[in-house]
């Protein structure tokens, strides 16, 4: 049976490449952005230099110690406090939130399956009421309407902010007076030990009340998981049904992190038309607020030390290279602030490794090392700015296994060996300065056709060069079953940044690469072409690192657990901070329900 599992054979594949390892160890790792403010270097004064590092992002002071209840009517008045402390917190927050959604459909083979999909993407504003600023407007009515839903007419409409108003219970009125709350029982959620409450409204306590069940820690009493809809419904409106997640990240709190919605019956004589599986994201709880008068403080001016020891003024040469350099790091900063790119960490590590297996085996040397950071977002998308190779973070989901990382990365890489990427216009600092939600209207990356074409052809060269030579198959599978969900999928597949992976319902990149792989063969249960969404890379919330989910694989049993980039109901493993495993394991059931997709836990590379 073919390996599926990339990252073991990625650490296997690490004495290829210790001369690149150390050059990615040269950058001190996953410290939160921003606090690596660099000051401009001419003085400032003492209290403008002060107030631009000042914590902005500090942690929230923890709530404060209270006795422990010691009856349910003592319980639940700490966790409708501690609701109301969270939402406080929050206030002071505008976090990223995404939300990506697959309407579907009935295959005979695959159960159900995406038939289009939807994609948003926003900061939200936690201070008064929610409000979401979007990143992509293509929906004048999204941001006027607080409920999802759908109007008459049979015309189904998704609005963006019923999905994030899901993130509180109920932000005004979560109390006794709006609700009834019954003890159901204890249960663990991951590591955690949870006091479980059904609640509901009371009669007459006003529209769009929560109706469901939460779960709530049994130490500071904080609620961790809320499962319901809210009721009753207005007129021509509907409430999504969700299940929201909520991670311990900071001390004191647990803050919303993910959020599945689904709707939709297929079984025999069901007659609604609805269907769709949604997963809401949210992260950059730590970002800063947008707009701020530090603005201009925040911009890198200059990361590049001359540190030749008779170095006076640079070459020609030399000076283009600085320059270049230049523009890679306003860029990457830009995007990192603007809460869209993650750290430098150790999912970079992996990528960067595969990175030098293709270049060590092409003797490829370049001027300036290539560096990989993670875009945090799900549409499939790669792109390079300078030498730096960005691959999202839904695009690493899916992938099966090494060789199709290579393949993902070998694109850009051929960029930047034939020199495609020397466009230096970000080196100018004015052109860093835009609203956060206006990043995608003023940083592109995307390449003329006939670089792409070229960059297509050099990159399977790279590969049939490389250690990855003998298992192109499963990268061109890969493309294969990407090929046929690209016309349903056509959100997942608009790049945002970069170029797209096809044209319409083809897909158009390293397309060379499908013509010599295996059938598509849906029974075949060891076949995995390609992975659900979220199986691979778990994102913190709070500080946006990203890191490999730990998870058991699952035996697939038929060709419906299989799921290529579908969306999944999302189950992480709770657990406390500050614990043995403070990180969240942000996996979700993808992980469990795919055989061989995750046994990653052990596979990190050593250095
Ligand atoms: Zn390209």
């Amino acid at each position: 049976m073919r390996t599926l599992n990339w990252m073991i054979s990625a650490t296997l594949l690490l004495s290829l490449s210790a001369v690149a390892q150390n050059a990615a160890d040269t950058q001190p790792s996953a410290a939160p952005v921003q606090t690596e403010q660099t000051q401009p270097a001419t003085s400032q004064p003492a209290a403008a230099a002060a107030q631009s590092s000042a914590p902005a992002n500090a942690l929230p002071a923890p709530p404060p110690a209270a006795v422990q209840p010691t009856t349910m009517d003592q319980v639940v008045d700490r966790f409708v406090m501690r609701e109301k402390g969270l939402i406080k917190m929050l206030q002071s927050r505008t976090p990223v939130i995404e939300t990506y959604l697959q309407n579907l459909t009935l295959d005979p083979q695959l159960g159900p399956i995406p038939q289009t999909d939807k994609y948003f993407l926003g900061r939200m504003d936690l201070s008064t009421t929610i409000d979401r600023k979007d990143y992509i407007q293509d929906d004048q009515s999204m941001e006027k309407h607080l409920l999802g839903g759908f109007s008459k007419l049979f015309k189904v409409q998704y609005q963006p902010l019923g999905f994030s108003w899901m993130i509180f219970a109920d932000r005004n009125d979560f109390d006794r007076q709006h609700y009834d709350f019954r003890y159901v029982r204890r249960e663990f959620l991951g590591d955690v030990r949870c006091l479980v409450f059904d609640v509901t409204p009371k009669p007459k306590s006003g529209m769009g009340r929560f109706l469901g069940r939460i779960w709530v820690e049994d130490q500071d009493y904080n609620i961790v998981r809320l499962n319901g809809t809210y009721a009753p419904r207005p007129r021509n409106a509907f409430f999504f049904h969700m299940d929201s997640w909520r991670l311990n990240l900071i001390p004191g709190y647990w803050v919303p992190a993910f959020i599945y919605s689904e709707e939709g019956d297929f079984s025999a004589g069901a007659k609604n038309t609805l269907a769709f599986k949604a997963q809401t994201r949210i992260w950059g709880y730590d970002l800063k607020k947008d707009g701020q008068s530090d603005e201009l403080t925040n911009i890198r001016v200059d990361s590049v030390q001359d540190d030749s020891p008779t170095a006076q003024d640079a070459s020609p040469l030399a000076a283009e290279r600085q320059w270049q350099q230049q523009a890679e790091d306003n860029v990457v900063e830009r995007l990192t602030r603007a809460g869209l790119l993650a750290p430098e960490g150790e999912l970079d590590k992996i990528l960067q490794t595969v990175v030098n297996n293709i270049e060590i085996t092409n003797n490829i040397d370049l001027p300036r090392p290539v560096r990989t950071r993670v875009l945090l977002t799900s549409p499939l998308e790669t792109f390079s700015v300078g030498n730096t190779i960005v691959i999202s973070r839904g695009l690493v989901d899916v992938l099966p296994d090494e060789s199709s990382l290579a393949m993902a990365l070998s694109h850009e890489l051929a960029h930047i060996v034939l020199g495609h990427n020397l466009g230096s216009k970000y080196a100018f600092n004015d052109r860093m300065l835009f609203s956060d939600e206006a990043t995608y209207a003023n940083l592109g990356f995307k390449h003329i056709p006939e670089e792409e074409a070229a960059a297509d052809k050099k990159a399977v060269d790279l590969l049939k060069n490389s250690p990855y030579a003998q298992k192109l198959d499963g990268a061109g599978l890969f493309l294969k079953v990407l090929n046929t969900r690209a016309g349903a999928l056509s959100a997942l597949l608009t790049a945002h940044l970069g170029n797209n992976m096809s044209q319409g319902p083809t897909v158009t990149r390293m397309s060379q690469l499908m013509g010599s792989a295996p059938q598509i063969d849906w029974n075949k249960l060891d076949q995995i072409a390609a992975l659900p969404l979220g199986g691979r890379v778990k994102l913190n919330p709070w500080d946006d690192k990203v890191e490999l989910v730990k998870s058991q694989p699952v035996a697939i049993t038929s060709a419906r657990d299989k799921m290529p980039f579908e969306v999944t109901p999302f189950f992480p493993r709770l657990t406390r901070q500050g614990t043995s495993d403070a990180n969240p394991t942000t996996g979700n059931a993808a992980n469990t329900a795919n055989s061989g997709t995750a046994t990653s836990a052990d596979a990190k590379p050593v250095n």
